[in-house]
Order: structure tokens, then C-alpha cells, then sequence
């Protein structure tokens, strides 16, 4: 056998010219493992570990593919060659790669299925990728090579196509690198990019004409005016050098008074105008100091702890609701940019990062690199180069930003750690941000802070056992008072006759007085649409899916009844589908119903409604937020996007339109979500003092996790749950992993399902349930079943994932098996 040699990223080998040379390759493909192809002579310095290389596979497909080791041992096959290479520097670091091979490894994927997720659009090509002529492409052929004209030329007459295509039509056999640097230049975008684009919100923008920009020039000007006795015009001028820090920058039209002066200056060329795309997060340089934030005695004790008393490398910052642990967080990232190291914070749901990104940019400015999955593929890859190099140092997203490469990672900050947004469901790998968070920062060697102020049991358990440090901040910052939490029996007030449609009159007359003293209110209603199911009052008939065990939810905008697992939608019919009655009636509330009937009854109040099908186009929940931030609207309804983290400051009334759902819940965590959601909902009310209000509406007003809302007694749910959760044998003391198991018929779904569980009992014992049916037994057309492990904390079980997969495989070789498929859900949330 030939010596096996491994090299590392960046370390060139000193290849002699006899030995031949291969690479193992990481493409973002569902496979198991790496490929191996054999390096031609010509690219042996080229190669290296972490840069990116185009191979073919399959019969003819192409890819591009990230180079995992290099070596010269020769595979027992006859292997393909590399037939080009894409980057000169690594784009994917070692660390990066050993991140995705552990995330592969824990939650029981292919390091193929990782790598899909962790790389950004615009760095993975492949042969079926389709491209077509950049939006913003200004037509200018003459900076243009050859080819890339021609690639120009084609797509102007195919205005998307596939690299294959092109390649074939143009005869070009190395496309990839072309297209790469086609798409670098923004003269060429990848179709699935140019789908994500939203439509970007514009405005007009004014500056002063190029003749203008020197002092001289503008002295000379104003001394014209003043003789002319222009004032208006002068008054203007001098309010537009102002705010263009004197004519070097475009100002909002908007920001200016509107008037004849600025019709004449405009038409007299001394200002021009342009449309300009805006944003509303702001970017530039930043606009305060860090050492002017003042911390309370007890924001203090926290940084203190977190910073340098805690011997922990992880701990958990407990803090109220609008403690201010924002604060905390940025004297801790000050300090991480003082010594030029980078942090990670990490946010569960984009409607929070506006805020933060804002907050965090005023004393970062530039150094904030922001990453998620709403912004386009290439300002994806910018943030990618931005956070490899080291020119961003505190990297903001939510769960996908685990995956950038850093530079010198030091501090990851895990805000609103109990969140089960951070945990994903579909595609694989399904990993939790928050504990793939803890792993990395063990990678870097970097400390992690968990924030919230309803932590997780597991965090919680973690902390009071000695694993993490924890610091507590038991008040709110400014010395504000907690909101007053209130239950308003729904049985009662129907008795009583104090109902109207989905409102207590309690709650109307506290959103009322809340919007006389010009205070704004926040209602939460988990469940989007108008009404939830549409019943057959003579045959109770419900409507359900064609393709999932759901009723189809009643969507009053669009007129239809939708599906919430696949989308399906049909108009609203108007008679029974079963007996042809027109007696429809509609059961069950949702935002858009809690929208409409509060506009009824407030006629005069501003309300809008913020869910998933409100922010369909990228900038939308932006402008609701900012909207809201300015007082253009009361009252926003929504679902538990209105929940999470805002912050903002005239909140005095938080209705809870509901509660019942949430703690009738079938799950393990259904009184820890509970408490979680309806504190953090109860949060927004009274951030700036003045007694926030927040009235929780229920059938069970005499609820235990009700009652331990409004005590706000967190320590007392943990202790319940955390003994419950040793009990009946569940996390933090246990860990499950579930297999859901799918096929289109029901028959052999069953059949496979029992003879998986059966192998699986044969290797693990009682710790295997099921198989049994999930809440929702069929989606998109496949039946499922679901099998449940769970294992003790201490037991070592990566040979146990291992064998199960091994199991499925086997499941799938038996006659008949083959198109069953099996997931994996590790720490099932
Ligand atoms: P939390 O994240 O704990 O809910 P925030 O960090 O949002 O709380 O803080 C609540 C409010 O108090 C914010 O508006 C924040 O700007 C303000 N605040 C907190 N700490 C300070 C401080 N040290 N100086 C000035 N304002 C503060
Ligand atoms: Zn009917
Ligand atoms: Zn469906």
C-alpha cells in the first residue's frame, strides 16, 4: 500500500511528480459519504482542501463540490478526475467541515444533506442550475470577454436556462468557472435567486446637481439666492447640506418641505432626483458609543459574571422580560471587538432581527454583518466573504448563520434560547441552532450565552445542576413595574352576556382606553386565517384535505379554504359538498377573523395584522413593524410573531384572544410552551412603565399554568416539569429520537412500521413506543407512522443511530419496502 497523506487547508504539499493524487469530495447532495476523484497532474497545486471543484456525477451531471481531504491512496474503482477548479482560496474551512460532519452524525443525516443547507445558494452551482441576466445588469458589453457575451447573447433570447444548456449550445465544456465569475460580477443571477428577489420598496431621492459639490460653488450659490431674496430656496439649500452632510449624500424628497422652492431648485438644475430602493434596516457607521451605555446595578452583575466571573463555558442569562438583556449583550460583544474577535448572536425568528440589527448597528455600524434566509443569494455570499475575512465581527441571524465561516469566533449568543423556532423541521438535517450553537462554540473554544426570559426546562435543568453558570435579572430595566396578568373566564362572560364574536368586553374596553390615552395594543390569536374549519350544521360535515388529515381552514381575503400541511386550496363552496345544505356554519377563530371583528367594533382604530400570510413579500413585516414603532397603526393582531422579543415602548394592553389551544396541547412540552408563549406575549405590555395590561381570554381561568403566568413564577414551572420530566422518563433526562415513517399506502406503511419497530425493540428493548399515528396521520398525499426511542441522558448512542439507520436501510431492501421512507428527528421538539 502506497503511504496515506493528508494535507491541511492552505498547506501546500510538496507533491512529487510520480505520485498521483486524489481528493475526497463533499458534494450537497443526499449521500452518505465523500467521493474520491483522481487530481490531474495540471490542478495538483490547485486543489486544496476547501475550495471548490467541479465534478461530474451521475452519467452526465456536473457539480460543484467542496474538497474534504487530499491523499494518494488509490480508491479500489476506476474514479473520475476533477475537471476544474472554482476557487483559489478555501471557501469552507476544516472546522466547518468537522461542524458538518458532527451535525450529520447527531442528527442522523448525510454530511451531503448538511452542506445543502450550510452553503449559500450563489456557492453551489450545478449543471441543472438555471441562470438568467441580472436584473441590474446595465447591458454594457464591452467590459465583457468573449464568452461571456455570447452567454449574454443566448440568455437574451432564452431568458433562463440551465449551465448544461449552454454549454451545449455554446460548446463551452468548462461553464462552471465562467458562470461563477459571471455571477460574481452580478452580470448573470441564478434562477432561484431571481425567484427570492423581492420587489424592492423605492423612493425618490434628492441630491445636489455634480456642479454643486464644492464649497465654493455652494457659497456662490446661496450668496445668489440671499441676493435674490429667495429665502424658501436658501432655507431649503441649507436644510439639504445639512442633512447630506453638506451635499455628499442623496436625502429622502420625502424629508424636505414640499413646495415651489423645491420645484424650482429641481428645475433649475441645481438639485437632481433619482429613485432609489430603500431599506429600512440601517446600515452605515455607528451612531453611538458603546461606554455611553449606562448599566443598572444588576445589568452590571450580570456582564460581570458572564464576562469574567463564571468559571462555565456556558451560561444562562435568566433576565424579565425588557431587563434589559439587549445591553448586556453589547458590552459583551464590545469586548470581543476590542480584542478583534468575532461574535455570533443568534435570533429564533427574522420579525425579531429588524430590531436587533437595528440596535446592534448603532454601536457596531459596518462590523454587523447580518445573515438570513429572506435575503438574496448574493448578499448572502457578500456577508459569507464578509464574515471569512474578518471584516464583520459581530454576525446576526437566525439559524442559518450557525453555518458561516468565521474568522476567529469567540462569543456565540443564543437570545430567546428556549424559542422552538430554532429548532428545524423540514428538510434534514431537522438540528436545533441552539444546541448545534453549543457545539460549535466547544469547536472554537468560544464561550456561548444562552439568554430568555422563560428559559428551556433543559437549559434550566443544565443551569441549576453545576453544567452551565447562570445569572438571574429578577427586574425590569428603568425600574418599570412587570405587567399586571389577568384571566378573563369566557364561560362567565358569554353567561353574562359580555361576548362580542371572539371579545370579552373586558378586553374591548381596556384596547379602548388603551387607544383614548394614545397607547397601542398588541393581540395574540395562534392561528392564521379566518375561521378554522367550515361545519355542515345538517350533516356536521367538515371539509377536510385531499391530501392530509386536516380540515381546510376558511382564508376570507382570498375566499378559499386552504390547507395548512400542503397548501391545497379550493374556493368556499356554497352548499354541503355532502348533503347540499346551505347552512354552513363557521367554527374556530383566526387572525384574520380577530382583524376584521375588531375593526368592526373600533371602527376608529388604526389595525393590522402581522402573520406568515400578511409578510408573504420580503419587506412587508418591516414595514408593519416600523409602521407600529411609528404609531401608524393601534393595534396589531397576530400570531406568535407578535410574541417574540419587540420591544416596543407604548404597548399597554396585550390581549390573548385564546389561551385554550396552547395548554390543551397533546405534548410533553405543552406547559412549557404555554407559560413561554404567554409570558413572552404578556412581555410587550409596559416596556416603558405606566402599568402595562395584559388579559389572557380562556375556558379554564382557574388553570395551573395560568395561574403561574400571572404570578410570573417561572422557578415553580420548572420544578413541576423538570420532576415530571424525570418521572415519565422524557428530556432533559432522557433523550428521544422519533422515526416518522411514510408511504402512500396505509397497508404497507403499517407492515413496515411494525417491522421496524420489532428490529428496533430486538436491539433497544422497552425503549422503543410505538409505532402509532401522529396528530396528523396523512400529508401531502402519505400516510405516516411514527416510532419513538428514547435513551438515558448518560448512555452513549452514536452506535445506537448508526444501527437504526442501518435498520431503515434494511427496512427498505425488503420486497415491496423500497419507497418507504424513514426520518429522523433527533431531540424531537
Ligand atoms: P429584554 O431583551 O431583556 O426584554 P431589552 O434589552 O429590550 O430587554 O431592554 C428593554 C428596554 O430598556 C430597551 O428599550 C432598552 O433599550 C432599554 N434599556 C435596557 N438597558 C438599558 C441601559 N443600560 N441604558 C439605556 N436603556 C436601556
Ligand atoms: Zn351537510
Ligand atoms: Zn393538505
Amino acid at each position: 500500500m502506497t503511504s496515506v497523506k493528508f494535507f491541511c487547508v492552505n498547506l501546500q504539499p510538496s507533491m512529487s511528480d510520480m505520485e498521483t493524487y486524489y481528493a475526497d469530495v463533499l458534494l450537497p447532495l443526499h449521500l452518505p459519504d465523500t467521493y474520491t476523484y483522481r487530481i490531474p497532474r495540471e490542478l495538483v497545486g490547485e486543489v486544496k482542501v476547501g475550495v471548490r471543484v467541479v465534478v461530474q456525477f451521475g452519467q452526465k451531471r456536473m457539480y460543484s463540490a467542496v474538497v474534504r481531504r487530499i491523499h494518494s491512496v488509490a480508491p479500489k474503482w476506476q474514479c473520475k478526475y476533477v475537471i476544474e477548479v472554482l476557487d483559489s482560496e478555501p471557501v469552507v474551512s476544516l472546522r466547518q467541515m468537522e461542524f458538518w460532519e458532527w451535525m450529520a452524525g447527531y442528527y442522523m443525516c448525510c454530511v451531503g444533506d448538511v452542506m445543502a443547507v450550510a452553503l449559500p445558494a450563489g456557492l453551489k452551482l450545478a449543471s441543472e442550475s438555471t441562470v438568467s441576466i441580472h436584473p441590474d445588469f446595465d447591458g454594457e458589453l464591452t467590459r465583457l470577454s468573449k464568452y461571456e457575451r455570447l452567454v449574454v447573447d443566448l440568455l437574451t433570447q432564452h431568458p433562463v436556462m440551465k449551465l448544461d444548456d449552454i454549454s451545449r449550445a455554446l460548446g463551452i465544456q468548462k461553464i462552471m468557472p465562467l458562470m461563477h465569475t459571471m455571477i460574481e460580477r452580478s452580470v448573470v443571477i441564478m434562477d432561484e435567486e431571481l425567484r427570492q428577489r423581492f420587489v424592492p420598496k423605492k423612493s425618490t431621492f434628492v441630491k445636489l446637481a455634480t456642479p454643486y459639490a464644492t464649497e465654493e460653488s455652494q457659497r456662490a450659490l446661496l450668496e445668489e439666492l440671499e441676493r435674490k431674496r429667495s429665502t424658501r430656496q436658501v432655507e431649503l439649500l441649507l436644510l439639504l447640506l445639512q442633512k447630506s452632510h453638506f451635499g455628499r449624500e442623496a436625502v429622502a424628497k420625502r424629508d424636505l418641505p414640499q413646495g415651489s422652492a423645491l420645484q424650482t431648485l429641481l428645475k433649475r438644475g441645481v438639485l437632481e432626483q433619482e429613485e432609489r430602493v430603500i431599506s429600512r434596516i440601517a446600515s452605515g457607521e455607528a451612531t453611538a458609543t458603546v461606554e455611553s451605555i449606562q448599566l443598572n446595578a444588576e445589568q452590571q452583575a450580570a456582564f460581570d459574571y458572564l464576562s469574567h466571573g463564571s468559571d462555565k463555558s456556558i451560561n444562562l442569562l435568566h433576565g424579565v422580560t425588557s431587563s434589559g438583556k439587549t445591553e448586556v449583550y453589547i458590552k459583551l460583544i464590545a469586548d470581543q471587538v476590542a480584542q478583534g474577535a468575532q461574535t455570533l448572536f443568534l435570533l429564533p425568528e427574522i420579525a425579531l432581527t429588524a430590531q436587533a440589527i437595528n440596535r446592534l448597528r448603532r454601536y457596531f455600524g459596518d462590523l454587523v454583518g447580518v445573515y438570513h434566509s429572506r435575503f438574496s443569494a448574493s448578499q448572502r455570499v457578500e456577508v459569507w466573504q464578509g464574515a471569512a475575512s474578518g471584516r464583520y465581527k459581530v454576525l446576526l441571524g437566525a439559524r442559518s448563520a450557525l453555518f458561516l465561516p468565521f474568522q476567529k469566533l469567540s462569543l456565540i449568543i443564543v437570545d430567546e434560547e428556549h424559542d422552538t423556532s430554532y429548532k428545524q423541521h423540514e428538510p434534514a438535517p431537522r438540528y436545533h441552532a441552539r444546541d448545534s450553537a453549543l457545539y460549535l462554540a466547544s469547536l472554537w473554544g468560544a464561550r456561548t450565552v444562552l439568554g430568555s426570559a422563560t428559559p428551556s426546562i433543559e437549559s434550566y435543568h443544565h443551569a441549576t445542576n453545576g453544567k452551565y453558570g447562570l445569572v438571574k435579572m429578577q427586574h425590569r430595566y428603568g425600574g418599570h413595574e412587570m405587567p399586571t396578568v389577568e384571566c378573563v373566564d369566557m364561560k362567565a362572560a358569554a353567561q353574562n352576556k359580555e361576548l362580542k364574536g371572539p371579545f370579552s368586553k373586558v378586553l374591548l374596553t381596556a384596547i379602548s382606553e388603551a387607544l383614548a390615552n394614545k397607547e397601542q395594543a398588541i393581540l395574540f390569536q395562534n392561528r392564521r386565517g379566518f375561521s378554522l374549519r367550515l361545519e355542515c350544521d345538517e350533516c356536521h360535515h367538515v371539509p377536510q384535505c385531499i391530501n392530509c388529515d386536516v380540515s381546510l381552514v376558511y382564508h376570507k381575503s382570498s375566499g378559499t379554504l386552504r390547507c395548512h400541511y400542503c397548501g391545497y386550496s379550493i374556493p368556499v363552496p356554497a352548499e354541503c359538498p355532502a348533503c347540499q345544505s346551505t347552512r354552513m356554519r363557521m367554527t374556530g377563530i383566526g387572525t384574520e377573523r380577530v382583524e376584521e371583528d375588531l375593526q368592526i367594533m373600533l371602527p376608529e382604530a388604526r389595525v393590522a395584522r402581522m402573520d406568515i400570510d400578511s409578510t408573504q413579500q420580503k419587506n412587508q413585516y418591516l414595514e408593519l413593524l416600523s409602521d407600529f414603532a411609528d404609531r401608524k397603526i393601534d393595534i396589531l393582531v397576530g400570531t406568535q410573531m407578535v410574541t417574540k422579543g419587540l420591544d416596543f415602548g407604548n404597548v399597554s394592553v396585550v390581549g390573548v384572544v385564546s389561551a385554550d389551544n396552547a395548554i390543551n396541547f397533546p405534548n410533553f412540552r405543552s406547559y412549557e410552551r404555554a407559560f413561554q408563549q404567554l409570558t413572552q406575549v404578556s412581555g410587550r405590555a409596559g416596556r416603558r412603565g405606566g402599568g402595562g395590561q395584559v388579559l389572557i381570554q380562556t375556558y379554564n381561568p382557574n388553570h395551573h399554568v395560568l395561574e403561574l403566568v400571572k404570578q410570573g413564577d417561572y422557578e415553580s414551572l420548572f420544578a413541576e416539569q423538570d420532576t415530571e420530566r424525570r418521572v415519565f422518563r422524557y428530556p432533559p433526562y432522557y433523550r428521544l429520537i422519533e422515526l416518522t415513517l411514510k408511504h402512500r399506502e396505509q397497508e404497507v406503511l403499517n407492515a413496515a412500521a411494525e417491522w421496524m419497530a420489532m428490529q428496533m425493540r430486538g436491539a433497544f428493548g422497552n425503549r422503543v413506543m410505538g409505532p402509532e399515528y401522529p396528530l396528523v396521520s396523512r400529508v401531502r398525499g402519505l400516510y405516516l407512522k411514527a416510532i419513538t426511542v428514547r435513551f438515558e441522558r448518560n448512555e452513549a448512542i452514536a452506535q445506537a443511530k448508526k444501527l437504526m439507520m442501518r435498520m431503515a436501510d434494511d427496512m427498505n431492501m425488503q420486497p415491496g419496502w423500497k419507497k418507504v421512507l424513514t426520518l429522523f428527528d433527533v431531540d424531537p421538539t
